[in-house]
């Protein structure tokens, strides 16, 4: 792990996510819910809506959390499960 100017290292980081939201870069990169580090992870980080697009969640920042892949998955399985009547 390697913190240069106040900055994290961009590849803790979804490279994607990172064009779209350079500001996460000033985030820790752990996951938003459980809390592991990027470096922990098998698979790394992806960036998470905290409220889904498809609940009315915006595209900002804001609404944005980096998660790792299991806690993700374990939340989009619950988004949609909402959805399902
Ligand atoms: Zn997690």
């Amino acid at each position: 792990m390697s913190r240069s100017n106040g900055r994290w290292d961009a590849r803790w980081y979804p490279s994607k996510a990172v064009k779209r939201w350079p500001a996460l870069l000033r985030r820790p990169p752990r996951c938003g819910y459980c809390g592991r580090w990027a470096w922990e992870l098998d698979s790394g980080l992806t960036a998470d809506h905290k409220t889904p697009k498809a609940a009315g969640g915006s595209d900002k920042i804001k609404n944005i959390v980096l998660a790792c892949k299991p806690c993700n998955q374990r939340k989009a399985a619950r988004s949609v499960g909402q959805f399902v009547r």
